[in-house]
């Protein structure tokens, strides 16, 4: 008979401060472009359309160049008009070609291609 046990992965994990999770260089697998593994993007209280949910956090950290004035929901006729803007192109270029750019969130959120379902393990 198979049970389901929870993983041990995350106590394995190194405990690592914000600032150096913040400096790290490592290959990202951004969710909120993976087909498979699609995170949508997230409407903020605050009125802005964020990359996914993850991203909206008190101040943002990271995602400054997203909230910007004329990123506002109440200052663009189109929602495209955000989603397409040189803002969102290069956040997206940088969580790929220059991960080292992204925000701390991403680095935590979509360093691995592991689904979160794969959290627990069937033995
Ligand atoms: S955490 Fe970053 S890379 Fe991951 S889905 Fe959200 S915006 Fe995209």
């Amino acid at each position: 008979m198979s049970k389901i046990i929870v993983s041990d992965l995350a106590s394995d994990r190194p405990k690592l401060t914000k600032e150096q999770i913040r400096d790290m260089e490592v290959k990202l697998y951004p969710r909120c472009l993976d087909l498979e593994q699609r995170k949508p993007p997230a409407y903020s209280a605050a009125g802005y359309i964020l990359p996914c949910c993850w991203a909206d956090t008190a101040k943002w950290d990271g995602f400054e160049k997203l909230v910007q004035e004329h990123l506002h929901i109440s200052n663009v006729k189109d929602v495209d008009e955000i989603l397409f803007s040189d803002e969102w192109d290069e956040f997206f270029h940088n969580l790929i070609e220059n991960p080292i750019m992204a925000p701390r969130v991403c680095k935590v959120k979509c360093c691995t291609k592991m689904s979160f379902k794969s959290k627990f393990v069937i033995r």
